[in-house]
């Protein structure tokens, strides 16, 4: 990577107001996007190239064979391949390749739009950061003024009760001037975390391929990783057959025990953090 370059305490100032960081470091390569757009791009690629899309019809199993079938409640579909992309979402279906990764869920709130001198007060450049902290905080400016700021961590893939309860004080300790700005919406999403935090590809059946655990960076590497699928399923297997051969382990504790031992893992390093060792 040639594009990162460490910044002092004094130079963090030119990329975020805020008195929370010892140092950063910036990505020159790096950029962020409307994650909602990219998706609504890419459907309607899809369909103008014939590809169908069914929305709200939920795969409730998948049967093997030389043309695998897709089921649904109310229908199925019969394949010549299968490639299973449920990621965090697909519960327990699957259970060879489900029990090997962790659905998490992770908050999202945006302010109410800012006054346009303030927002660029606070992110000057514009950049998106996020921070160094096993747990960590990560947030942007919105084309509309707004503060988009994420955090918070559900091993499991719970919902918090009160989905601010933990990133607005959050966004106030690196951030207290915005103590009186209002939250306007907030949400809550889930990921699938693999123990390597490498994600996880490879085959089900011959004709049935899947890929999944991006570990809360996805928005780039499932771009990778669906091309790859891609290649797989046109007999180009070259690159596919190096992701495949990693090794997926499951989590220490088996599905009882690996959302309390995982909890207890982010205590420690989120203690490590807090004392800075
Ligand atoms: C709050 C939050 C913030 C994040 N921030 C970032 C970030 O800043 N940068 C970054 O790179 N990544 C981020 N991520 C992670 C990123 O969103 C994921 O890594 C990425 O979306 C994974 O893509 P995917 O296609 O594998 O899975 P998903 O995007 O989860 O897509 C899986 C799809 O499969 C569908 N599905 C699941 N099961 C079934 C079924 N049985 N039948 C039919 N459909 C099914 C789901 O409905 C869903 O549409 C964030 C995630 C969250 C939750």
């Amino acid at each position: 990577h040639t594009g990162l370059e460490m910044v002092s305490k004094a130079e963090v100032g030119k990329y975020v107001k805020s008195d929370r960081y010892v140092g950063g470091m910036i990505d020159r390569l790096g950029g962020h996007i409307h994650p909602l757009n990219l998706v609504l791009g890419e459907a309607a690629a899809v369909e103008s190239l014939g590809g169908k899309i069914f929305e709200n019809s939920r795969v409730t199993g998948v049967d093997m064979g030389a043309n695998p079938v897709v089921r649904t409640a109310r229908g199925s579909v019969k394949a010549k391949y299968v490639l299973v992309c449920g990621n965090a979402y697909l519960g327990s279906m699957l259970p060879k390749i489900t029990d090997k990764m962790m659905p998490v869920s992770s908050q999202v709130m945006a302010t109410e739009p800012l006054d346009a001198k303030l927002i660029e007060e606070l992110l000057p450049a514009n950049y998106c950061v996020e921070d160094a902290n096993y747990v960590l905080d990560y947030y942007r400016r919105t084309a509309d003024n707004r503060l988009l700021y994420g955090g918070g961590i559900g091993y499991g893939g719970q919902d918090p009760a009160n989905l601010t309860g933990v990133i607005r004080p959050n966004m106030l300790k690196t951030f207290p001037q915005l103590a009186n700005t209002k939250i306007e919406f907030a949400w809550s999403g889930n990921f699938a975390l693999t123990l390597t935090r490498i994600p996880h590809m490879g085959k089900l059946a011959d004709n049935v391929y899947f890929s999944h655990g991006d570990s809360g960076h996805g928005v780039t590497t499932t771009h990778l990783l669906g091309k790859i699928l891609g290649e797989a399923v046109a007999g180009h297997s070259g690159r596919y057959d190096v992701w495949s051969s990693l090794q997926a382990l499951p989590f220490p504790g088996g599905k009882t025990f690996r959302v309390p031992l995982t909890v207890l893992g982010a205590w420690w390093y989120g203690m490590r953090d807090k004392l800075g060792v």
